[in-house]
């Protein structure tokens, strides 16, 4: 228990550092924000769960090092590990990241716009209602999930 306190704090320590020597552009483009988020999931799941607890494991080299002698052609691989870190998170969870419901209720509010449009007669109006409605759903749905851990920042 101890052990995994003191990795997560090395690992928030060393995730700030790579933080205050890149530039903004970067800061955002690698989403370095998640970072401390996503070790914060890890480490809070690696007690029961045996894929975080090697995900953490696996932090240090597939993402810090990675950042550390970053260039263009370590992006992909960087961001792909990453992204195999959110997933375990979303699926084995229920962690998702900013903006997640939106991305899913959008499309569904879209089409059920698309369908009212189509029983009134008008499509411009029920697409604007599928928006709205795809937009509040997802927005109010991200929130709950944001007040109860469940969400981390993508910014
Ligand atoms: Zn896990």
């Amino acid at each position: 228990m101890n052990k995994g306190k003191n990795t997560k704090k090395e690992l928030v320590a060393e995730i700030n550092n790579i933080k205050s020597n890149v530039l903004p552009g970067d800061l955002k483009k690698l989403k370095l924000d998640s970072l401390e988020d996503i070790v914060s999931k890890l480490d809070q799941f690696t007690d029961g769960c045996e894929e975080c607890n090697k995900l953490l494991n696996r932090f240090r080299p597939d993402i810090l090092d990675e950042l550390k002698s970053f260039n263009s052609s370590k992006q992909n691989k960087y961001q792909q590990n990453m992204k195999g870190m959110l997933t375990h998170l979303r699926t084995k969870h229920n962690v998702v990241t900013k903006g997640f419901f939106v991305s899913i209720y959008l499309p569904v509010g879209i089409a059920f716009g698309f369908l009212i449009g189509s029983i009134i007669n008008n499509l411009v109006v029920g697409f604007a209602v599928g928006i709205a409605v795809g937009l509040i759903v997802g927005a109010v749905i991200d929130t709950i999930a944001r007040k109860n851990g469940f969400v981390i920042s993508s910014n």
